[in-house]
């Protein structure tokens, strides 16, 4: 944990404080398998601590220990409010800005509560007192797993903790398959395993989970919606809203989707643009050197990982869609090799 506020933070945490972790809107495996491994964490060494998001979490996510007591400020805005209130000590976990709190982020920048970042997203935000941000490593899970490991409380971990550990940095490594060569992310796995998870059971748990009509969007989306551009070595997927409404479109049902167009052979940069409730949400996904999150934060006020990206556009679908397109002959010479 060099350069980073590590021993100041390790100080803070050293008497009992009431703490409010946070985490990002459409939270993902690791937005959730990091909040609440830290919580278990935190609880075993005697601090009050509330799990508050801004939005559900998706089904695929409701096992892991403490799913149900996390707080949601669209659904429970008052029992939130509250948590804010009367926290001392507010932790960011997997995002690198507070305004990725949506309606939450006013109250929580008003809060007087000491801010701490853990988090692995590029250019975190003057927001907060302290952090650790460390962009190479593939999940907020695994900075936590090593949080744990430099504060000496290793002992502390059990496996409820692990199986939290496990999700965040699963879903985030597309089951270690991408941002994961490093040896200390296999080192970690490999002790989550020696705490008695069930991997196999796990990945069932969050995989395995797709309704019938989350298959039939998935096939839809692929037969009818993709668009290949091998010039640019490009693929692209739309989903308007009506089409979400006719798959009975659920959260969370399309996490993973943009991924089938990168998988194209030579295809190096992937795009899902949905249509939502007056915004269009978009994902990029890339392969090797092409940098998403400079695309989805320079044209669409976005950001991300390098591979993986996203934005919230208030542009309608096909203004979205039409100014991507028009960027990619801007990028077609990155687009051609990527290794
Ligand atoms: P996804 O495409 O799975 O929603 O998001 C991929 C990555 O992009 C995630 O790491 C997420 O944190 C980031 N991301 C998604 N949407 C936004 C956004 O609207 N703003 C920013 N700054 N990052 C986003
Ligand atoms: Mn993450």
């Amino acid at each position: 944990m060099e350069n980073t506020d590590f021993n100041l933070i390790s100080e803070l945490i050293s008497q009992p404080l009431r703490i409010l972790i946070t985490s990002h809107s459409n939270p993902d495996g690791d937005a959730i398998g990091s909040s609440l491994a830290l919580a278990s964490y935190l609880k075993k060494k005697n601090h009050d601590v509330q799990v508050m998001i801004p939005d559900p979490y998706p089904d695929f996510l409701a096992w892991m220990k403490g799913h149900d007591e996390i707080l949601v400020f669209s659904t429970d805005k008052s029992a939130c409010v509250k948590a804010i209130d009367r926290a001392e000590l507010i932790i960011a976990s997997d995002y690198n800005n507070l305004g990725r709190l949506n309606d939450a982020a006013p109250l929580v920048r008003q809060s007087r509560a000491i801010k701490v970042l853990i988090d692995h997203h590029l250019n975190p935000s003057d927001e907060f007192t302290y952090q650790i941000s460390i962009s190479k490593i593939s999940s907020t899970s695994e900075i936590i797993y090593n949080f744990i490991e430099k504060m000496g409380d290793l002992p502390l971990l059990d496996k409820n903790i692990a199986e939290c550990i496990y999700a965040g940095i699963i879903t985030d490594t597309g089951s270690l398959s991408y941002a994961c060569n490093y040896v200390k992310t296999y080192l970690i796995m490999a002790e989550l395993f020696r705490l008695g998870i069930d991997g196999e059971h796990l990945h069932r748990l969050i995989y395995d989970t797709y309704s019938e009509s989350r298959l039939r969007l998935l096939g839809y989306s692929i037969s009818d919606q993709l668009v290949v551009l091998p010039e640019f070595h490009t693929a692209y997927i739309t989903l308007s809203k009506e089409a979400l409404e006719r798959f009975d479109h659920q959260i969370g049902d399309t996490e993973g989707v943009v991924n089938y167009a990168l998988s194209i052979k030579d295809i190096n940069l992937a795009a899902l643009f949905m249509e939502r409730d007056g915004i269009v949400k978009v994902s990029f996904r890339s392969k090797g050197s092409f940098a998403v999150n400079t695309l989805a934060s320079e044209y669409f006020n976005g950001g991300g990982h390098r591979n993986a990206a996203g934005a919230n556009c208030t542009t309608t679908l096909a203004e979205t869609i039409m100014k991507f397109k028009q960027l990619l002959p801007k990028y077609q010479p990155m687009l051609k090799s990527v290794y």
